[in-house]
C-alpha cells in the first residue's frame, strides 16, 4: 500500500468539521447569533425562526455593527474582533472569542450578513453560499446587523437526520432566547415561529417579570431571591419554595458570568440547597447566577460552550448552596423580606424540612434528602457520565449516573456527613433527622411499572412487591449488570461516535495487533474510531458517545489484552466491572432509579452472565413455606 499523502484540507471543508462541534441544530445558531448581538452592545434583539429554524432562522439586533470591508473577515474562521492575545483568553468577558461561529454556520446553509456600523451612511451586505461567498454589495439597512440563515445544513444532509420535529426544534430556540433574556434584562428580545409572536420582552424588566412571562403565575409570586458573596464570588437569583416543587427539572437555569450553562456541579451544588426540604424525585425552580472574576473559570473547554471549568470548584460549591439554602432557611423560619406574597408564604408551617408529600400514585412517601450531594467531597469523589442538553436530561442525571457514580467512586460513610464549617446548627439537625432509614416508612412505587419497592435487605437485595402480588427480591448487582450492558447495547445499534479533542494511544504488543484487528468492525460499530499507526500504536480518535474517555480507554484495553473476545464478551466484562456491588447500602432514590431502568431492560430476569437478577415468590409459595398449604 503507498503511504497516504498528507494535505492540508480545503477551507470550507475545514469549517464544516469546525461546524459539527459548534453548530448542532438550529438553536445552536440562533444562541450563537444571539450572543453576537449582545456582545456588540444590542438594546433590542429579534429572532423569526420558520419550520423549527431548519428552513429560515433570522437575527436582527441594533448593535455597533460591523464595517463594509469587515464582513467578509466575520465569516472567515479564526477572526474575530474579541480577543488578541493569550492573556485576554484567560479573562473572556464577551460570549464569543473563538472567531468560528459565523464561518461554521455559513459553511452548512444559506447565509447572508448585513450590517452597518453606527454613523456610516451605507451598510454593507455579504452572501456565503454552503462556505464560499456567492455575493455582496450595498445594503438598506438601519445601523445594527441582521443575519439571515436560510437551508440550515443543506450540504450536510447527515445532520438533518438528528434534527427533532420542527416543532421540538423551535421551542429549543425559544428556550436559548429565553435564557439569555434572563441574563440580559436590560435588552429587549421578541421571538417570532411559522409567523406567529411567540414573547416580546421589553428591555428593562426585572428578572421575576421576566420569568413570569415563561412560567406559572403560582411559581412566581412564591420565588425567593437570593444574593450572597463570598470571597470575590457573588451568586444572586430566585429560587423556588419547597412547597411547589416538580416532578421534572426543568425550571432550573444557570448562567456563569451571565452565560447560559449546563454544569453539573452548579446543579449539585442547587440540589444540595434544597437536601433534606424535597423528597427525592422532586427538583426545585431556580435561576442562578453566579459571577466570578474571569480568571478563575475557563469557558474554552467546550465548542459550544455550555461548560465550563472553575479553579475553585468546592468554593463554587458552597457559596451556591449556601446562598440558597439561607433563602430557605429564612423563609422556613418566618423571616420575611419586605413584599405581600412573602407575607402570605410565612404563613405556611415554618417548622423546616420535614414535611408529608403526596406522590403521583398516593402513596406516601418516606422523605429522602432531595440531593445525592449535600457536600463539595461527596461530590467530587463522584464520577459522571454527560449531560445532554435537554433541560429535562440536566437536572435528572443525579438518577441516572448509577454506572460511574456509584461503583468504585462512593464516598466514605465519613465524607457523607461531612458538614462544612458553614452549617447552621439548624442544617445539622435536619440533616441528621434526615438521614436515611431503609423500612422507616411505607412503600414506593418504582416510576413507569406497578412494582413497589419495599426497601433493602443486607445491604444488596431490594425487596419487592410485584404486580402479581408476589414477594420479589432483586439482587442489585445483578440488576444493575443488565441495565448497564442494554445501555451498552443500545450505544453499538446507534453506531455514532463522540470524536475526541486530543486523541488517545495505545501501545500494542504485536500479539495484540491481531486481536484488535479481529475485533475491528465490531469497535468500529459501536462507536470507536480507531487507527492503527505504524502498526503498533493504536490511536483512539472518537468513542461512543454514552462513555467517558476513562471508560472507553478501558473497553479498549479489555478488547487488546484478550480478555473479551467479542464486543459482548467487552461489555459483560465492563457491565460486571462498573455495576454496583453488593453489600452497598442504596438511598431509595437510588434503589428507584436502578429499579426504573431495570424495568425497562429486556431479559430483564437475567443478568449478561445467565444468573437470576429476581427470585420471586408467589401468594401460593408463600403459603407453602408456612406450612399452610
Ligand atoms: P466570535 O463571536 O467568537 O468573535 P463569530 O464568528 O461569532 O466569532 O463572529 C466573528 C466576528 O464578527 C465577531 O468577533 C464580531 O466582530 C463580528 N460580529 C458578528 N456578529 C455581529 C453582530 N451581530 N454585530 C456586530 N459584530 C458582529
Ligand atoms: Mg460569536
Amino acid at each position: 500500500m503507498s503511504t497516504p499523502e498528507i494535505h492540508v484540507l480545503p477551507t470550507s471543508l475545514r469549517n464544516q468539521i469546525a461546524a459539527g462541534e459548534v453548530v448542532e441544530r438550529p438553536s445552536s445558531v440562533v444562541k450563537e447569533l444571539v450572543e453576537n448581538s449582545i456582545d456588540a452592545g444590542s438594546t433590542q434583539v429579534d429572532v423569526v425562526v420558520e419550520r423549527g429554524g431548519q428552513g429560515f432562522i433570522a437575527v436582527k439586533d441594533n448593535g455597533h455593527g460591523v464595517a463594509a470591508d469587515q464582513l467578509k473577515l466575520a465569516v472567515t474562521r479564526h477572526a474575530t474582533s474579541k480577543i488578541s492575545n493569550v492573556d485576554d483568553l484567560a479573562a473572556i468577558t464577551s460570549f464569543g472569542f473563538r472567531g468560528e461561529a459565523l464561518p461554521s454556520i455559513a459553511s452548512v446553509s444559506r447565509f447572508k450578513m448585513s450590517s452597518c456600523r453606527k454613523g456610516a451612511d451605507e451598510g454593507w451586505f455579504i452572501h456565503v453560499e454552503g462556505g464560499d461567498v456567492a455575493d455582496e454589495g450595498p445594503a438598506a439597512i438601519p445601523s445594527g446587523t441582521s443575519v439571515e440563515v436560510r437551508d440550515l445544513f443543506f450540504n450536510v444532509p447527515a445532520r438533518l437526520k438528528f434534527l427533532k420535529t420542527e416543532n421540538t426544534e423551535a421551542r429549543r430556540c425559544n428556550q436559548v432566547l429565553f435564557k439569555v433574556a434572563l441574563a440580559n434584562v436590560g435588552a429587549g428580545f421578541s421571538f417570532t415561529s411559522n409567523g406567529r409572536e411567540q414573547f416580546r420582552l421589553p428591555a428593562g424588566q426585572t428578572l421575576p417579570e421576566r420569568l413570569a412571562v415563561f412560567w406559572p403565575r403560582n411559581i412566581c409570586e412564591s420565588l425567593l431571591e437570593f444574593s450572597h458573596e463570598a470571597g470575590d464570588m457573588k451568586v444572586h437569583g430566585c429560587a423556588g419554595i419547597p412547597g411547589l416543587a416538580q416532578g421534572r427539572g426543568d425550571r432550573i437555569v444557570m448562567f456563569v458570568n451571565g452565560r447560559p450553562v449546563q454544569d453539573k456541579l452548579l446543579l449539585s451544588a442547587i440540589r444540595g440547597a434544597y437536601k433534606g426540604r424535597l423528597i427525592s424525585r422532586e427538583y426545585p425552580q431556580a435561576v442562578l447566577f453566579l459571577e466570578l472574576p474571569p480568571e478563575l473559570v475557563d469557558v474554552n473547554v467546550h465548542p459550544a460552550k455550555m461548560e465550563v471549568r472553575f479553579q475553585e470548584e468546592s468554593s463554587v460549591f458552597s457559596i451556591i448552596r449556601n446562598g440558597i439554602g439561607q433563602a430557605l432557611s429564612r423563609y422556613e423560619l418566618g423571616i420575611v423580606e419586605g413584599d405581600s406574597h412573602f407575607e402570605r408564604q410565612s404563613e405556611m408551617p415554618v417548622r423546616p424540612v420535614l414535611r408529608e408529600k403526596k406522590l403521583s400514585e398516593s402513596v406516601s412517601l418516606p422523605i429522602e434528602p432531595a440531593a445525592k450531594f449535600s457536600s463539595w467531597n461527596e461530590f467530587k469523589n463522584t464520577d459522571f457520565t454527560a449531560m445532554d442538553d435537554e433541560p429535562e436530561a440536566a437536572a435528572s442525571f443525579v438518577k441516572t449516573d448509577f454506572t460511574s457514580s456509584m461503583a468504585e467512586h462512593r464516598p466514605e460513610p465519613d465524607m457523607v456527613h461531612e458538614r462544612p464549617m458553614d452549617y447552621t446548627a439548624q442544617e445539622v439537625q435536619a440533616a441528621e433527622q434526615n438521614q436515611h432509614e431503609p423500612f422507616a416508612a411505607g412503600p414506593v412505587f418504582v416510576p413507569g411499572s406497578r412494582i413497589e419497592y419495599l426497601g433493602q435487605v443486607v445491604d444488596t437485595y431490594l425487596v419487592l412487591k410485584l404486580p402479581n402480588g408476589s414477594l420479589g427480591l432483586l439482587d442489585q448487582h445483578a440488576a444493575h449488570e443488565r441495565v448497564i450492558y442494554e445501555n451498552m447495547k443500545s450505544l453499538r445499534t446507534r453506531g455514532e461516535s463522540r470524536p475526541l479533542a486530543l486523541p488517545i494511544d495505545i501501545a500494542l504488543h504485536p500479539s495484540e495487533v491481531q486481536r484488535v484487528q479481529e475485533m475491528w468492525e465490531d469497535l468500529q460499530a459501536a462507536g470507536f474510531m480507531l487507527e492503527l499507526e505504524s502498526g503498533q500504536t493504536l490511536s483512539m480518535r472518537g468513542i461512543p458517545p454514552g462513555l467517558e474517555t476513562g471508560e472507553a480507554r478501558e473497553y479498549l484495553k479489555a478488547a487488546v489484552d484478550g480478555q473479551a473476545k467479542t464486543l459482548d464478551d467487552l461489555w459483560i466484562m465492563l457491565s460486571c466491572k462498573s455495576a454496583i456491588k453488593a453489600n452497598l447500602s442504596l438511598a431509595v432514590d437510588e434503589a428507584l432509579s436502578l429499579l426504573e431502568a431495570w424495568v425497562k431492560c429486556p431479559q430483564r430476569e437475567y443478568c449478561p452472565h445467565g444468573r437470576p437478577v429476581l427470585v420471586s415468590w408467589s401468594a401460593l409459595e408463600m403459603e407453602k413455606l408456612f406450612k399452610r398449604k
